[in-house]
């Protein structure tokens, strides 16, 4: 289970997961320099060791991966670049520009130092497990992805280590954005006018503390494709990344 440290209730839900389905779990903490575009996300990103440390000896994980960045991009690395496709233009590819390949090249050295059965993701990162799913394909390594439901606050706020970096207030009034994801969802008939609806989402959450969003897309849920017309039936899910505070928060539903 690849996770990126500041561990909270969402990663340990991903940890029964993995004690359920497995024998041996391994956990990794590694703050992945390669898919942050922004430096300075990556410089504040929370960072608890030791809390986290004792958060998986309590919950029974057999073993932490903690690299250096060395380790895993030692001197004689050379970086790959992975086809992705249209994931790489559309949503978080379209605006965090080499993300999924830094979280590529990640997860591609983790697993083949760990050499795991299984990865076991949060579906809160749907976008990075088709991402990953490609990169398995792409490497011909024979794991096989699960993925587990995303952990929420009671406010409906997703879990997430990023936001420690909110304020008491932002954090009263980040709930919106999985309000308007909602909201999406309650609204979707055949007649409605997906653009229209995505607009008033996130008419919603700029009128209710975030400041900016990068969208909000209602996308076929295999291949996350944009929807055009809605058709009752259709396997979907409803995305979304807006900005509070100085905090980027991403989430989803599916529907
Ligand atoms: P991160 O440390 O943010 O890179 O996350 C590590 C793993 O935990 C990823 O597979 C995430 O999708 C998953 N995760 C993060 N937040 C949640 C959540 N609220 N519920 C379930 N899984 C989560």
């Amino acid at each position: 289970m690849p996770t990126m440290g500041a561990l909270h209730e969402g990663h340990l839900s991903l940890i029964q997961l993995s004690r359920q389905k497995t024998d041996i779990s391994v956990v990794s903490i590694f703050v992945n320099p390669t898919q942050f575009g922004d430096k300075e996300d990556f410089e504040k990103y929370p960072v608890t060791m030791e809390n986290d440390i004792q958060l998986l000896e309590q919950h029974k994980v057999d073993l932490l991966f903690a690299p250096t960045v060395d380790e895993v991009y030692p001197a004689d690395y050379q970086t790959k670049t992975y086809d992705l496709g249209h994931l790489e233009t559309i949503l978080e590819g379209r605006f965090r520009p080499g993300h999924f390949q830094g979280v590529c090249q990640v997860l591609d050295r983790l697993a083949t130092i760990i050499q795991p059965n299984f990865i076991i993701m949060g579906q809160k990162d749907y976008q990075q497990i088709k991402v990953v799913q490609k990169m398995i394909e792409l490497t011909g390594k024979d794991i096989a992805l699960i993925a587990g439901p995303t952990l929420r606050e009671p406010s409906g706020l997703a879990k997430s280590s990023r936001n420690t970096r909110l304020t008491q207030k932002e954090k009263q009034q980040a709930p919106i954005l999985y309000q308007a994801m909602n909201s999406i969802k309650d609204q979707l008939t055949e007649a409605v006018d997906l653009e229209k609806l995505c607009q008033k989402a996130a008419d919603l959450v700029l009128t209710h503390g975030f400041h900016k969003y990068d969208y909000f897309s209602i996308c076929q849920r295999d291949d996350l494709t944009r929807l055009k017309d809605y058709k009752s039936g259709t396997a979907l899910i409803i995305l979304a990344a807006a900005y509070i505070g100085n905090v980027r928060l991403i989430d989803n539903i599916i529907v």
